[in-house]
């Protein structure tokens, strides 16, 4: 199919081509579009056959289930059969923003979108070139990030272009994406509130709203064979380049010098500024080592480019787990497939 590219600087500079992309959503076309996380590939997510065929333009896996992107609050009771006051409390502190929330769903969700669960996952992005294709497409938007499945997440419109291009109606350039990582899912569904998915949102931040939050252990380790997963998407191969990673935790020094040790052709690091002077092979880096959002920013650029650059084996350093890292090492941990080598 022909896939038509709309620049956007501005939804004030814009108008017509966002109405162009809103009105592509509406009749049930697919729109890879900015969000303050990563670019989402959108289709309404109440017409079940254009939710579909997002699953058949990503190769995505049919029980890994998506999130509906509102852009205003009245859109929730249509889509969540409850709002706990959990729920409320987070959307006042972090909505707009990079934080989804899984709730009870309404017989209006339709069964492809939630991968059969009883639950929605929900988010209102803060972005206002997403917000506006929403508002004016008058639908909530389903969305997962608008890569091919398996591969690192797009954080530029370049990127959905070199894994879209042909297989969806429209791509809209928005310039590149401010986190980086895909939202935080936090699940309002049991009893206590339990983080899925580490993103933007920091646990720290999301215990000073509601208290008492729980991290699903399969964020840091790998889930046994045949368990079932809270949130579907953990249990795949995530994020990956083509070359094989190993996450490396270490001091700058040991890092360097295991790498060093393990010189040869084809081998890359994927490293920290700090890191670059002591290192003799060819060099990946994503951000300072103190700075979090920095490495999260430019982690999936990073990924990307050692493909380019045609890396066959990367010793990546592994970030600190604090604040924003937690997200940053839950998805290199991903794309190492939980190769960790700890010095
Ligand atoms: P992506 O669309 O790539 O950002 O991935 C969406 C993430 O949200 C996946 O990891 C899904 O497993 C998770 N998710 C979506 N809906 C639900 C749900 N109803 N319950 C649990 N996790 C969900
Ligand atoms: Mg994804």
């Amino acid at each position: 199919m022909e896939t038509k590219l709309f620049k956007i600087n501005s939804i004030y500079e814009n108008p017509d081509e966002l109405e162009q992309a809103a009105q592509i959503l509406a009749r049930g076309g697919l729109v890879a579009f900015p969000t303050e996380t990563v670019y989402g590939l959108g289709a309404n997510g109440l017409n079940a056959d254009a939710v579909r065929a997002i699953y058949q333009a990503k190769g995505r896996p049919s029980d890994n289930p998506l999130i509906l992107h509102i852009c205003d609050l009245e859109m929730l009771p249509q889509l969540a059969r409850e709002v706990p006051e959990a729920a409320v409390k987070l959307a006042m502190a972090f909505w707009p923003g990079p934080l989804t929330m899984v709730l009870p769903k309404t017989d209006q969700v339709p069964d492809v979108v939630s991968g059969g669960l009883d639950t929605v996952a929900i988010r209102f992005p803060s972005h206002l070139i997403a917000r506006e294709l929403i508002r004016r497409s008058q639908k909530p938007i389903a969305a997962p990030s608008a890569n091919l499945s398996g591969s690192p997440s797009p954080t530029t419109a370049q990127h959905c272009i070199d894994d879209l291009m042909g297989r969806v109606d429209a791509i809209v350039d928005g310039g590149s994406c401010g986190v980086g990582l895909e939202s935080t899912v936090v699940s309002l569904a049991g009893e206590i509130p339990m983080v899925l998915r580490p993103g933007g949102v920091t646990v720290e931040q999301l215990r000073e709203v509601l208290g008492e939050v729980r991290v699903d252990p399969a964020v840091t380790h790998p889930m046994a064979q045949g368990q079932k997963a809270a949130s579907p998407g953990m249990k795949y191969k995530h994020y990956a380049p083509k070359a094989k990673v190993i996450l490396v935790e270490a001091d700058q020094d040991a890092f360097c010098q295991y790498v060093n040790a393990n010189k040869k052709p084809g081998v890359f690091a994927l490293c920290f500024s700090e890191d670059v002077p002591d290192l003799q092979v060819p060099v990946v880096c994503y951000g300072g080592q103190t700075h979090p959002e920095q490495q999260a920013h430019a982690l999936f650029d990073a990924l990307r480019r050692l493909d380019q650059e045609k890396a066959e084996l990367v010793y990546a350093h592994c970030p600190s787990q604090q604040g924003v890292g937690l997200a940053v090492y839950n998805r290199l941990l991903r794309a190492a497939a939980f190769d960790l080598v700890e010095l």
